[in-house]
């Protein structure tokens, strides 16, 4: 037995987050929030001893730090090579999801961003009559991810973030966070 097995502390729960949520160095130029992590998550994602696995964000390795705001909807992005993309990443967080799972880690959630064209959970952008509008549904990388979950036999919750108010409300997405991690047990 490995001498250091008994003082080994992890918690074997885990957490994919959206890349910005992390490093708001990755957002469309003129959106970040905040010099680096989303500072509203930061005590909500430490204080339960998650440990959190940053997702890479899709619009980067497409266009990079300075890709231009556009329309800013799923419109703007849907084409087959961005949504390649986004299955590939996807299905490379689901193989790393599976490989904790099997190994008995419990995957808590999946953190995505409201109003993003890719990371969207439950408020997608898009156009309409040439105006962006939000209307239910994921972005296209959740979309996705939610897509390699499934084949990969994983249950995983998904919880959007809402960075701004236009894209819904904070504190009850913080809310549903505290409670799938309450129901999951420590
Ligand atoms: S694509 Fe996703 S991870 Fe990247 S900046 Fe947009 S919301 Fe964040």
């Amino acid at each position: 037995m490995n001498e250091h097995t008994s003082s080994d502390a992890r918690g074997r729960r885990i957490a994919f987050v959206a890349h910005c949520l992390l490093n708001q160095n990755a957002k469309v130029p003129g959106l970040a929030g905040y010099p680096g992590v989303f500072q509203p998550l930061c005590t909500p994602l430490t204080r339960h001893g998650i440990g959190i696995v940053q997702m890479r964000c899709p619009e980067m390795d497409h266009l990079g730090p300075g890709r231009p705001l556009g329309t800013d909807t799923i419109d703007q992005y849907d084409t087959p090579a961005y949504r390649d993309l986004c299955r590939r990443l996807a299905g490379a967080v689901a193989t790393e999801a599976a490989v904790y799972h099997a190994a008995g880690y419990r995957v808590l959630f999946a953190l995505g961003v409201e109003g993003s064209p890719s990371c969207s959970v439950s408020n997608a952008p898009v156009l309409e009559a040439g105006c962006r509008i939000l209307r239910p549904g994921r972005g296209l990388f959740m979309e996705a991810l939610a897509a390699a979950f499934a084949a990969a036999g994983l249950q995983v919750p998904f919880i959007g973030i809402p960075e701004v108010p236009e894209s819904g409300e904070l504190d009850e997405a913080l809310s549903s966070l505290e409670v799938v991690v309450t129901c999951a047990g420590e």
